[in-house]
């Protein structure tokens, strides 16, 4: 059975409207920060387009922080708030290149910038003799004005579409019956008895039956296995949603071991029958590990309690 993808509610908070003119303020003191480092960033090309994705991605991220605060539980109004808010940071970063170009380095403050934004018809201006003349020569780098244009409208569209799909994809469960966030995922690592390969398909169709039976990983590290990411309301118990991922372990040349994972199934609305699996899977899990600590000694190189149950069977058959 297909299992229908978990939504948020779409509703606004008017609440969340509050929180805008701190975000305002923030995209404002970012913007001004990435002026300055346009100015003196000594790489034309790759260097402003990594600028311009730090910029994208600390307004997407702000706007997240604000839909988080406000309860805002549609993506549509977040992606277009980042979007909004992006753009805003983009206008004082310009506004702040094209100060610090007319007047010098040294003379201009974030008053004066605050200025600039206020008085579109003067910042055009500036923008067009940009455009026309290039930069002045203080600048490390002068681009032509075609190229001027085109640059500029890529920026934009990196910096707000970042900050769009940054503020809109953020992997959130809220409760509307007890009007909150539920954070933290209860995470189950399981894995097959005896190696065995996993069961995608029952995993696909959250079979209980089948993920009730797998046992708690021993290494992330080492073991194909199992995610189970249960966010489940901490007030009524009853709202939230899961997604099943499985873990691949690979070894990676720079960075050791890693675990690759890959949705099984995607985030999905707890039905009845999930929240009474979950906390059945709770309950065995916790046998599970209690019996593994009664397995001691385990091998303190391996630390694998499976090992050590794996040589008493081995004992009593001998
Ligand atoms: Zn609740």
């Amino acid at each position: 059975m297909q299992r229908q993808p978990y939504q948020l509610s779409g509703r606004v908070s008017p609440f969340a409207m509050l929180f805008v003119p701190f975000g305002a303020l923030f995209v404002f003191g970012i913007g001004f920060l990435h002026g300055y480092a346009t100015v003196h960033n000594p790489v034309f090309g790759v260097g402003s387009l990594l600028l311009a994705l730090f910029l994208g991605y600390l307004n997407g991220w702000a706007t997240a922080w604000i839909g988080r605060l406000g309860h805002c539980r549609n993506r549509i109004v977040l992606g277009s708030l980042g979007a909004f808010l992006a753009t805003l940071g983009l206008y004082v970063s310009w506004s702040t290149a094209l100060s610090i170009s007319f007047k010098g380095m040294r003379a201009v403050s974030p008053l004066e910038v605050w200025f600039g934004i206020s008085a579109p018809a003067h910042w055009f201006l500036m923008l067009f003799d940009v455009a026309q003349h290039g930069w002045p020569a203080h600048f490390h780098h002068r681009p032509q004005a075609p190229m001027l244009w085109l640059f500029w409208l890529v920026e934009w569209v990196l910096v707000a579409g970042l900050a769009g799909m940054r503020a809109a994809g953020c992997r959130r469960v809220y409760c509307e019956a007890c009007h909150g966030w539920i954070e933290d995922p209860k995470s189950f690592y399981l894995a097959p008895p005896e190696e065995d390969a996993v069961d995608l398909e029952a995993l696909g169709d959250v079979h209980w039956a089948y993920i009730n039976q797998l046992e708690p990983v021993i290494n992330v590290n080492l073991q194909t296995h199992v995610l189970v990411s249960v966010f489940q309301c901490p007030d009524c118990h009853r709202q939230g949603a899961m997604a099943l991922d499985l873990g691949l372990p690979s070894a990676n040349v720079r960075r050791g071991m890693d675990v690759d994972y890959r949705p099984v199934v995607a985030l999905t609305p707890l039905t009845e029958d999930d929240l009474s699996a979950v906390a059945e899977l709770e309950e065995t899990q916790r046998a599970r590990r209690a019996a593994a600590a009664d397995a001691a000694p385990c091998s303190p190189w391996l630390s694998d309690a499976r090992l050590a149950a794996a040589d008493r069977r081995g004992g009593e058959t001998l």
